[in-house]
């Protein structure tokens, strides 16, 4: 294995797990790695600090571990399996009986596994590298979902093509890395909290469904009764199937995409049961009765553990999508029309040089939704953007309220779902902020 040795002082962020090596802190490179290549890094004195894969670019080596052999025959089995028990341990896994059968099965560094993506639908994995090293482990990667899952998985799509770094000029083809016998489907509907999503993995953004925002998907949920509700950014439309089977009074969903747009219908549709009333059991064997809960909540409802329960949207709500532009939507919009609005933009800042732009478009968005919201209103706002942090976010949302003038209060804090875990020694990995504002 080639040795790359660090500069002297330049061990302490190994030391506390930290799981990049930039190149800045390499002294000497023993061998001629190439990208991709599993390497030790090791300190100036010469003791073993860690093994990872070397990269080109400013992050030199991303550590897959501090004493385990990557190299070694279990050592992807071993990962995945660790990853699993995280989401054993919050339910997930045995959620797929009582409503929830997605989940995010190995996030990154928060799963020790720099640069991998793995993103369960019942069954299919779909896998996104974002490093050379990890594209180029995806068939062991593949080979250990099949002996960790068994019978229960159906397929391991690899998208990695518009995430694996470009410029290694890989020849990067999404495909399927394994269909179990017979299974061809391209698309398949899925459970979250008992609410039914069509995935397509193969067309959709990202691996086809945002995963991340379950739990807030929820407590927009225990919000929406009675209420007006704006889905601004709104994808396929998780935030709108919460609402309306919580009873909400209007759901208009807008998105700039056709195709998020045309599957927003689709999902409405799939949440209406005929003749309304509760959601029809699942045959699959996948879905269940959900925790009992109160029926419709009135708007004052107090702070409760308790979430109303899926009912199936009735044809009688009103409910629209649009594909627009969400900020020309928003100034069109007349103040008070809606009670309740989620502002769910995708990533403004995808680099530290866009930073004061995005942070700029984040006030503008929030300023005009704080505006029109109608008094005693709800504001859902989030961030996606990494190089955003959750200070700098609240404080832009603070100069956005600022300039509206208007009494805001923030009600909760709000983040990704567990099985998008953080590793503590590696902060950056909280990507997703999000706060609920109360509106005067
Ligand atoms: N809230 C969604 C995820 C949002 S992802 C969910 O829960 O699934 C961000 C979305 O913003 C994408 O669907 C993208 O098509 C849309 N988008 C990007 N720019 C936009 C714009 N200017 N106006 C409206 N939608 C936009």
């Amino acid at each position: 294995m080639v040795k790359v040795f660090l500069k002297h002082g330049r061990d302490e962020s190994l030391r506390r797990f930290h799981p990049w090596v930039f190149s800045g802190a390499v002294a000497q490179v023993q061998g001629s790695p190439a990208e991709g290549d599993i390497v030790g890094v090791y300190s100036a004195e010469g003791q073993f600090l860690a093994s990872g894969h070397w990269q080109v670019g400013s992050i030199a080596v991303r550590i897959l571990s501090f004493d385990a052999d990557p190299t070694a025959p279990d050592f992807w089995i071993d990962s995945i399996s660790r990853a699993l028990s995280v989401r054993e341990a919050v339910g997930l896994v045995a959620a797929s009986g009582q409503g929830t059968n997605c989940f995010r099965l190995v996030h990154g560094e928060g799963d020790g596994l720099p640069g991998l993506i793995i993103d369960w639908y019942d069954g299919v994995c779909v896998l996104q590298a974002h490093s050379v090293g990890m594209w180029r482990a995806k068939g062991q990667i593949c080979e250990a979902l099949k002996a960790v899952f068994g019978d229960r998985l159906k397929a391991v799509y690899d998208k990695s093509s518009g995430t694996a770094p470009f410029k290694a000029g890989l020849e990067l083809v999404d495909g399927y890395l394994y269909r179990a016998p017979g299974f061809e489907a391209r698309e398949a509907v899925v459970l979250e909290n008992g609410r039914k999503f069509l995935v397509n993995w193969e067309e959709g953004q990202k691996t086809g469904f945002f995963l991340d925002q379950r739990d807030n998907r929820e407590l927009v949920g225990r919000y929406a009764a009675g209420r007006r509700v704006l889905n601004l950014f709104c994808y396929t439309g998780g935030f709108s199937i919460y609402a309306l089977t919580a009873g909400a009074a209007l759901v208009d969903s807008v998105d700039s995409s056709a195709k998020a747009i045309s599957l927003v219908e689709r999902n409405i549709t799939l949440n209406r049961a005929p003749g309304g009333g509760q959601l029809p059991p699942e045959t699959s064997g996948c879905a269940g009765p959900l925790p009992s809960g109160d029926g419709p909540l009135p708007l004052t409802m107090p702070r409760v553990a308790r979430f109303p329960e899926a009912v199936a949207a009735s044809a009688e709500q009103v409910c629209n999508s649009y594909c627009e532009d969400a900020i020309d939507f928003l100034h069109k919009t007349e103040e008070g029309k809606y009670d309740l609005m989620i502002v769910d933009p995708p990533a403004f800042a995808k680099h530290r040089g866009a930073l004061k732009n995005a942070l700029r478009a984040y006030q503008r968005l929030n300023a005009a939704a704080i505006a029109k919201v109608a008094p005693g209103g709800l504001v859902f706002t989030f961030s996606c953007s990494q190089v955003v942090d959750k200070i700098t976010f609240a404080n832009t949302v603070f100069s956005a309220a600022a300039q509206t003038g208007r009494s805001v209060r923030i009600l909760d804090r709000l983040c990704q779902g567990a099985d998008h875990p953080v590793s503590i020694y590696h902060p950056e990995g909280e990507y997703l902020k999000g706060l609920l504002l109360y509106v005067e």
